[in-house]
């Protein structure tokens, strides 16, 4: 994944929970890849739901999550959502809604609002969607606010219901925006290497085990700055 993609915090909130993340096709596929290794089931659109609900008949304990994209839920996501709010299932569908269709190169679809043309059209409303469909919550959240994210996945995760979190953030590739990089203090830096399990291609570790920063790939989105627990990458406000 690209440095400062909104679906790393996800999948790195995912593997702290130690959930069974069943996948989907797109860009996010790649949470299957170590050391993120937080995605664990793709075969083919749709299915990022359709597992979700078949895991949840088949195992009695676990935290089962399923993951799939803005544009793949409305080309193949909604019957399967439909499906398991009818069959009563438990559990969580996480729609990373990044506002495209990435993987093949940015279109446009119904939820953006825009016609591949670019012109103005009638936006569908995921929201809406999904409670229509049988969710029993939708929450929407923004995924750089990693402790909310992860407060709200554990809270629906202990319901007996069917819910939906949308986690809404622009595609790093469409998205202008962009923070300092987080400054390096490397005198608090214990070498544990955690930073590196968010899988940053913007972060490297040296030879004697200490970070390197790579600023021109960095975004600035400050999950290293998250992850960190000893205050050796902090946030730079320039
Ligand atoms: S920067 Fe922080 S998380 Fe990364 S290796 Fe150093 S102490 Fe560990
Ligand atoms: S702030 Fe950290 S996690 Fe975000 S892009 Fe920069 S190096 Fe990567």
């Amino acid at each position: 994944m690209c440095p400062g993609c909104p679906h790393r915090p996800v999948f790195w909130v995912l593997k702290k929970l130690k959930a069974i993340v069943t996948g989907d096709i797109g860009c996010y596929t790649l949470g299957a890849a170590p050391p993120l290794s937080a995605l664990h089931s793709c075969l083919c659109m749709g299915s990022g739901v359709t597992f979700q609900e078949g895991l949840r008949h088949a195992l009695k304990e676990g935290k089962i999550v399923g993951v799939i994209g803005d544009s793949t839920f409305i080309h193949s996501g909604i019957t399967g959502l439909i499906n398991s709010a009818y069959n009563k299932v438990k559990g969580v569908i996480i729609i990373l809604d990044n506002r495209t269709t990435a993987m093949t190169g940015l279109q446009e679809h119904p939820g953006t609002g825009r016609t591949l043309k670019g012109e103005s059209t009638s936006q569908l409303d995921l929201e809406k969607l999904c409670l229509a469909c049988g969710a029993h919550t939708v929450d929407i959240i923004d995924p750089y606010e990693v402790n909310e994210l992860e407060n709200i996945l554990r809270k629906r995760l202990a319901e007996e219901n069917l819910s939906v979190i949308i986690t809404r953030r622009e595609c790093m590739l469409l998205s202008k925006e962009r923070n300092n990089p987080p400054r390096y203090l490397k005198e608090n830096c214990n070498r544990c290497g955690v930073c590196l399990m968010i899988d940053c291609p913007a972060l490297m570790q040296d030879e004697e085990g200490y970070i390197v920063l790579n600023e021109s790939l960095c975004t600035g989105c400050n999950l290293c700055v998250e992850v960190c627990k000893f205050q050796a990458l902090v946030k730079n406000a320039g």
